[in-house]
């Protein structure tokens, strides 16, 4: 096992065209931790699992694994295993063939070779189908076979490259399970990459948030921190929108109050909205948005709702039993986005109705302009 050291790690594809992939990206991943890069397609989360492989160049900056600067070592000599979305088992040989491969290539002896891949079969459940080949699987029990392959090679560093996208939801969710066990189990250092972020979430010990890089950016790492780091602390509005399902809401408004513990924002509806933020770094006027998780959201008058209120026309309500969903129009909101509130109680109310929801002063997120939010002084409880 080993720590994985990125620094200054910059990749460009084509420096014809001067545009980099990645910038600045600087990560310390400690021995054991489960690491997840999550972000929207093409921000460059495989092309940063593959420069860690040594499958891709890396155009500037060091990395590190173990102590060892990597940049220049060949892919074989890194001592990582990756397991890619597509499992690519060798359709011929059996489970026990398949795992045994990559062990027999490097010359191991017969008896250490079924060691390990009797103790990776029992590690992932794979003992009664060490003789079946990979057509009499399911697509689960395939890709347990391609973590297999991984684990009897005893990698310092374990890669995920999307491995759950091309299973059904439920089976996801059985394998999400599955793979916090086995780093339970082998308590090894992982770098997942998903773009599902219920699996960054419940899977990583920190969370590496990508966006797509914008010329002038000084980089495209928005937050590397513990899921509850960036669902409560998110540092810009990209992280607050993109940490947490369904979204945060964002309201439009400005600054008219700032004290040391909270703040007042008169959003564009007129309302005026209690913020537990430090705002001191702004000034009254500025504009800003209001970002409030739909989860957050409490009936108007509940005494919770001590940051103010705000209502709007209900478009759609959803009743899933242990949840209730009512999707609004919020003026404040930006034109065409739904104003989200998820409750734990059911609401009688139909479409073209007004709906007044309360808002908890200490549920209140704050961004400027830039998107850099302000931090901070409360963090809500639901309890
Ligand atoms: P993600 O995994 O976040 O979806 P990728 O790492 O696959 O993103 O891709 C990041 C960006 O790099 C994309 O714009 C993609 O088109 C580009 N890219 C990926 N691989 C190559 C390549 N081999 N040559 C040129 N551009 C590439």
């Amino acid at each position: 096992m080993a720590d994985v050291l990125l620094s200054k790690v910059r990749k460009n594809y084509n420096p014809a065209t001067l545009k980099d992939t990645l910038r600045n990206i600087n990560l310390d991943i400690k021995d054991g931790d489960f690491i997840v890069f999550v972000g929207p397609s093409g921000c460059g989360k495989s092309t940063l699992l593959r420069m860690i492989a040594g499958l891709e160049d890396i155009t500037s900056g060091d990395l590190t694994i173990g102590g060892k600067r990597m940049n220049d070592v060949p892919p074989s000599e890194r001592n990582i295993g990756m397991v890619f979305q597509s499992y690519a088992l060798y359709p011929h040989m059996t489970v026990f063939e398949n795992m045994a491969f990559g062990l027999k290539l490097k010359h191991m002896d017969k008896e250490t070779i079924r060691q390990r891949v009797v103790h990776a079969a029992d590690i992932l459940g794979l003992e009664p189908f060490l003789e079946r080949k990979p057509k009499a699987l399911s697509g689960g029990q395939r890709q347990r076979v391609a973590i297999g392959r991984c684990i009897v090679q005893q990698p310092s560093v374990f890669l995920f490259d999307e491995p759950l996208s091309n299973l059904d939801a439920a089976l996801r969710v059985k394998m999400r399970l599955e793979i916090a066990k086995l780093h339970r189990d082998i308590n090894a250092t992982i770098i997942y990459v998903t773009h599902d972020q219920v699996e960054a979430m419940t899977l990583a010990d920190k969370i590496c948030v990508l966006s797509p890089l914008k010329a002038s950016a000084e980089s495209n790492l928005e937050q590397f921190g513990t899921p509850l780091e960036l669902y409560n602390h998110p540092v810009n509005q990209f992280v607050a929108g993109f940490i947490g399902s369904p979204k945060m809401n964002f309201l439009n408004g400005e600054i008219t109050e700032i004290g040391d513990k909270e703040c007042k924002v008169k959003l564009t509806s007129g309302e005026i909205i209690t913020a537990k933020v430090n705002a001191s770094r702004g000034e009254v006027g500025q504009k800003v948005q209001l970002g409030v998780r739909p989860e957050h959201l409490v009936a108007a008058d509940s005494p919770k709702a001590d940051g103010g209120k705000i209502s709007g026309k209900v478009i759609v309500t959803e009743n899933l039993g242990a949840e209730f969903f009512l999707y609004m129009e919020a003026p404040a909101c930006d034109e065409g986005v739904d104003f989200t509130v998820k409750h734990e109680f059911a609401i009688d109310i139909k479409a073209g109705e007004t709906y007044s929801v309360g808002i908890p002063a200490s549920a209140c997120h704050l961004f400027d302009a830039e998107g850099l939010a302000f931090p901070r002084t409360e963090v809500y409880t639901r309890g």
